[in-house]
């Protein structure tokens, strides 16, 4: 579904992505893990079209997306839960989502506020409330069921569950369970591990802005050396 190869992204003249290539298959979930500054969300933006890449190569369903301007990758159907959440502070929960609701690719079954309400059942009853009231929690949940307003086929997550208590974090592993069972491709940034292991068919591994180890969550797990080198587990 999201093939990326050989991608060089620069911040003026300081280099950010050395050659990053990773894979998303229609309707499994995969991740991208690494310690702070390896050029995790500079991979995001350059695939969203936030930061564009100088070269190397973008396809999401067989289509060249490297180039295009973000609203035109949102409307190929890719959706992103940025890092840091970035609710609307000044408009409801409920208004939140539908300022965002799209349905560009036609997909038949569209998601709805009650939808995300049925996904999110305690974001049902802040629906009234601004978005700079809502607890933390309650604002991710808001910025996952805002990407999914927009009818995405794939789902990005960048640091979804950062600073959330346990119980909260559970509740989004939870969604993520739910919408993957409902055939949607996710790619999941996130520091950990053990809880990615559990819900990610496919790992990749960065390092200095370039992926330097891939495969599945049994390989991950068995290589105790791996997950302390790169990741500081
Ligand atoms: P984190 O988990 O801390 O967000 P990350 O793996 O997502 O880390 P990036 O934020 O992509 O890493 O950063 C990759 C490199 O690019 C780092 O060296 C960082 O300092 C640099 N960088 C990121 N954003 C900018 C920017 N706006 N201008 C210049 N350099 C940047």
């Amino acid at each position: 579904m999201l093939t990326v190869s050989g991608l060089k992204t620069f911040y003026g003249n300081s280099q950010a992505l050395f050659g990053m290539s990773l894979e998303v298959k229609a309707g499994e979930v995969a991740t991208l893990m690494g310690r702070n500054g390896m050029g995790k969300t500079t991979t995001v933006h350059s695939i969203m079209g936030i930061v564009p890449a100088n070269s190397g190569d973008i396809h999401f369903e067989g289509e060249a997306i490297r180039g295009l301007a973000p609203y035109s990758v949102a409307r190929k159907g890719i959706g992103l839960v940025p890092e840091g959440r970035q609710v609307f502070p000044n408009l409801t929960a409920h208004e939140n989502l539908v300022a965002t609701a799209a349905n560009w690719g036609k997909l038949s079954n569209p998601w709805t506020a009650e939808r995300v309400y049925d996904l999110f059942p305690g974001l049902a009853e802040r629906r009234s409330s601004m978005g700079n009231l809502l607890s933390g929690g309650e604002q991710q949940m808001l910025a996952v069921g805002r990407a999914l307003m927009t009818n995405p086929k794939l789902l990005i997550l960048d640091e979804a569950t950062e600073g959330l208590a346990p119980l909260i974090r559970d509740e989004i592993w939870k969604s993520l369970e739910a919408l993957k069972s409902e055939g949607l491709s996710i790619l999941v940034i996130d520091k950990n591990v053990k809880d990615l292991a559990r819900i990610a068919d496919r790992h990749h591994i960065v390092e200095k802005g370039k992926v330097v180890w891939t495969g599945s969550s049994a390989a991950l797990l068995a290589n105790e050396d791996l997950m302390h080198r790169y990741m500081g587990v």
